[in-house]
């Protein structure tokens, strides 16, 4: 009941797989991106803090400062380059990155127990920890799991080196602090990743007609005022399909309603089949009316398209059985074409495509007018 209360309250949200997947993906991205910046910052710090003549004068008890230095400076390399070029992959391995960053890491330890100096110890844990909690994003188990290793590495270091209890608690509170930061990086990236893809989300869905996934009026407004001048300016040629189911109103009369949609869907479906390249545009612009923007195709290609369009839908065979001539649904289509010789809002087009679409249903239906484009090209 609880639980109930708290839906019904908008308290509960149950992340979808959708949703999930995408805070996955940026959250790898993102920690590849982190990553790539740590191993830049310690590349740029290690030789301060071990080659400064203190350190180099009092040594390290398991090889000299410089071979420190090596194996540092070679690992946050390597785990530079696969954090850069690992972000961009669409195929996320997390052992990668986070793997050559816990190596990294490690040895960063292995030179603070061994250094000599308790200054360059401090400094290589506090770097090594606070970096990797910023940059790992890890869920809590992952982050206490760090912890707990970085806490034993300290004891082996306070034990080896005789730390006194000064040193040790400093560190220990470092690595609670390195904690903390990892947490609230996680915490607030996660709840920034949700934030994103509620409103991602939001403008989708008021952007698209959800019967046919395709664009409503919004999303058509939305697409064209980009791509409309982009053409107007280079002069790439733009076609308007404005498509029309035939004798509609005797579909739903005959078939019902859910049947009307069913046949909106499977009209909608054959438009797309059609219209695939990444500037297509295919909308919903009424209840059983779409428009189709082509760009970049001359007037013979355009019209080969909208044949095509025609014949898949007829060919679809769906039982039109009262309509006037045809056996089968079909759709009439008027297109309108610019190749911005002269001036032309998309306006116009619009107009003229729609005119052209009324010429095809005094025509006799089931077929395509395109007469008065040269009006607009010309
Ligand atoms: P024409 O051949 O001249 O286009 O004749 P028509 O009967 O198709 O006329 P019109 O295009 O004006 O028909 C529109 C009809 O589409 C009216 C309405 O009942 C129906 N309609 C609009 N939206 C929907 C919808 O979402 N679902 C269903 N099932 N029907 C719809
Ligand atoms: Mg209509
Ligand atoms: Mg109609």
């Amino acid at each position: 009941m609880d639980k109930m209360n708290g839906v019904i309250r908008g308290e509960k949200h149950r992340i979808s797989r959708t949703e999930r997947k995408y805070v996955d993906k940026k959250i790898e991205q993102e920690a590849g991106r982190r990553c790539f910046h740590v191993c830049v910052l310690i590349c740029i710090a290690a030789p301060f803090i071990l080659m400064n003549h203190i350190v180099r004068e009092q040594g390290a008890a398991g090889g000299s400062p410089a071979l420190f230095l090596f194996a540092i400076e070679a690992v946050s390399v390597i785990c530079g380059i696969i954090g850069y070029f690992g972000t961009n992959q669409k195929q996320f391995s997390w052992m990668n990155r986070r793997m050559y960053l816990a190596i990294l890491a490690g040895v960063m330890d292995l030179a603070a127990v061994l250094i000599t100096n308790a200054m360059a110890s401090f400094l290589l844990v506090a770097i090594a920890s606070l970096a990797v909690a910023w940059a790992m994003l890890w869920e809590e188990k992952y982050s206490l799991g760090w912890l707990c290793g970085q806490i034993g590495v300290l004891l082996v270091a306070s034990i080896v080196r005789e730390w006194n209890p000064y040193m040790l608690t400093t560190m220990a509170m470092m690595q609670g602090f390195s904690i903390v930061i990892s947490l609230l990086a996680y915490h607030s990236y996660v709840r920034k990743l949700h934030n994103e893809y509620y409103l991602k989300r939001a403008v989708h869905d008021a952007q698209t007609d959800p019967m046919t996934k395709l664009c409503n009026r919004r999303g058509l407004d939305e697409r064209i005022s980009g791509i409309w001048q982009l053409c107007q300016r280079h002069n790439i040629p733009v076609a308007l399909l404005m498509m029309d189911i035939d004798d509609f109103k005797k579909y739903n009369d005959e078939y019902g309603h859910p049947a009307g949609d069913a046949c909106i869907q499977m009209v909608a479906r054959q438009i797309k089949k059609n219209a695939r390249r990444r500037n297509d545009i295919v909308a919903r612009v009424g209840g059983e009316e779409f428009l189709v923007v082509f760009t970049g195709m001359n007037m013979h290609q355009v019209k080969e398209r909208a044949k095509s369009m025609q014949d898949m839908v007829y060919n679809y065979k769906m039982r039109h059985a009262s309509s006037a001539k045809y056996t089968y649904v079909s759709i009439s289509m008027g297109i309108a074409f610019t190749d911005f010789e002269t001036q032309v809002e998309f306006k116009d087009l619009y107009d003229i495509a729609d005119q052209n679409l009324y010429q095809a249903k005094q025509n006799g239906k089931n077929c395509i007018c395109a007469d008065k484009e040269k009006t607009v090209s010309a």
